[in-house]
């Protein structure tokens, strides 16, 4: 563990568009605080600069309070005056930017869907490193997260360097390749980013459309480059990769896939205020207690109280297969299960045709679908229910196995990206007994879900003391953030190394 104000001990600021609790929309929230306070943990002075929107979760920030100091930045060509609010979130420092820019950038009652996000990500990039470059801090590692930061990356050594601001390494996450910021050329002058210079095929033009693309002028410019897991990692270097792919391959050196881990204090059975009645993995009635008070809550039937309860939580978008998690919803009802889905969809046509299904379920107490975001009952679900379904058609890490498993609740899952880095099938004799801690499938067909789900439901029904022991060993794997923070923290390290090597 390296010690603060030790040489070892670093300086880490992250510059995100999500942060858990304060800003969350999907996994990148829960890395950024997960990460940030494992490697806090370790000694290191960790920082995070995030966008001061309206929609946020005010009441999770501690003294929030406005600087006296106002960061003026570029943007199309004008200086523009920004407030900077700083905080406490889960014992993490963060400093909020708010913009007095007229376009009200994040002013807009929702983090993303704007017809300018370019813009108003560009701009927040811009204005993060023109904090930390006037506030003259010697941040060693500047880690930015997706397409809406990875400006930074450009921003930073094209830039700031020229302005001496250039003793930081960069390390640029990319948690899903789905999404790589592509835009008409010109709009990266927004920012002060020199168009010409970028335009082309070895800096941030796109592979295919002849636009430019943010998330690959991160990873031509960063130092490091990580995605979320190592068989995502390995994906992405193929078709997974969205056009990436030789982009990735030429950069390989500075490229590698680390599992994400889950707040460890976030999600503990033991201790979680959310549920009902708290427990473990030696202890283990309070589950079926949780699972008794959801069944109450949500005026399911209980009747048969050993009926096994499948749950699953997401954003329902294509990549997390929502044909499978539709079919799931009629292949458990019809083997006698119960299923619960608390879902969103920003889609429009896939949310109608969940609000669809649930008229159609309206009168069965065996099957509920919530079609919202829910943090509350998101924590009753993982400890009320025995199986937990993520049938992704692909999936660069996925926290819900991971958090489900903490919660008892045995997960049923695609053999893709990170599912296939955390999730190994019970069945499966060519893998230890001791790492086999769930049901998974490859086919992405009703066929392939169907196999893994009536595999699981013979045990709990058949082998009842199989299964306990099951959820047992579930319970005890160590997701926490301990062992990524640490490959993490020796990627910095070393990039930390080499940047003072050639100072
Ligand atoms: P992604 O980042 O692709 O959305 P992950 O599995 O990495 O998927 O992370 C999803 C996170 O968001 C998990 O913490 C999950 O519990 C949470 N989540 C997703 N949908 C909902 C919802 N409708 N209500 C509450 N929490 C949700």
């Amino acid at each position: 563990m390296a010690l603060p104000g030790t040489s070892s001990g670093l300086h880490i600021v992250h510059i995100a568009a999500e942060m858990a609790p304060v800003a969350k929309v999907g996994g990148l929230a829960d890395v950024i605080s997960g990460l940030g306070k494992a490697l806090q943990k370790k000694g290191h002075l960790v920082e995070i600069i995030l966008p001061k929107y309206d929609c946020m979760q005010h009441n999770q920030i501690n003294n929030l309070k406005v600087l006296d100091v106002v960061v003026k930045s570029y943007f199309e060509g004008n200086m523009f005056a920004n407030k900077i609010w700083t905080g406490t979130v889960e014992g993490l420092p963060v400093y909020f930017i708010e913009p007095q820019h007229p376009g009200k950038f994040f002013w807009r009652a929702q983090y993303y869907g704007e017809h300018d996000d370019f813009k108003r990500f560009s701009y927040f990039s811009r204005v993060a490193l023109e904090l930390l470059y006037q506030s003259g801090k010697k941040v060693d590692i500047i880690h930015c997260h997706d397409w809406q930061t990875a400006f930074v990356a450009p921003l930073y050594w094209d830039v700031y360097a020229n302005l001496g601001f250039n003793s930081a390494r960069i390390c640029f996450t990319c948690h899903n390749f789905e999404y790589q910021g592509v835009a008409p050329a010109q709009d990266l002058a927004y920012c002060g980013l020199d168009v010409d210079h970028l335009d082309r095929p070895d800096r941030m033009r796109d592979n295919s459309h002849g636009r430019i693309n943010v998330v690959k002028g991160a990873i031509v410019y960063s130092n490091i480059v990580t995605t979320v897991s190592p068989t995502y990692a390995q994906e992405v270097c193929s078709e997974g990769g969205r056009g990436l792919q030789d982009t990735l391959k030429v950069h390989s050196k500075k490229f590698v896939g680390i599992l994400n881990g889950i707040d460890t204090d976030t999600w503990n059975p033991s201790t979680d205020r959310f549920l009902k009645v708290q427990y473990s993995a030696n202890d283990l009635y309070g589950k079926s207690a949780n699972k008794a008070a959801l069944r109450k809550q949500l005026k399911l039937s209980s009747t048969h109280a050993s009926r096994p309860l499948v749950g699953c939580i997401t954003r329902l978008v294509p990549q997390k297969g929502v044909h499978l998690i539709r079919h799931a919803i009629y292949k458990t009802a019809e083997l006698g299960g119960q299923f619960v889905l608390l879902g969103s969809s920003p889609v429009q046509h896939i949310q109608r045709e969940f609000e669809g299904i649930v008229d159609q379920f309206q009168n069965n107490n065996n099957v509920r679908l919530l079609l919202k975001y829910d943090d509350a009952l998101s924590h009753m679900i993982f400890a009320a229910s025995d199986m937990f379904i993520v049938p992704s058609m692909f999936e660069p890490c996925g926290l819900t196995q991971m958090i489900a498993m903490r919660y008892g609740s045995v997960p049923i899952v695609r053999r893709t990206g990170g599912l296939n880095d955390s999730v190994f099938d019970f069945d499966d004799e060519t893998i230890p007994m001791e790492l086999r801690n769930g049901f998974t499938f490859l086919k992405a067909d009703e066929q392939g879900f169907d196999s893994a789900l009536e595999r699981a439901f013979n045990y709990y029904h058949r082998k009842p003391e199989v299964w306990k022991q099951l959820v047992q060993k579930d319970m005890k794997i160590d997701f926490s953030w301990d062992t990524s923070a640490s490959q993490y923290e020796e990627i910095y390290q070393r990039a930390a190394a080499r940047a003072r090597a050639a100072a």
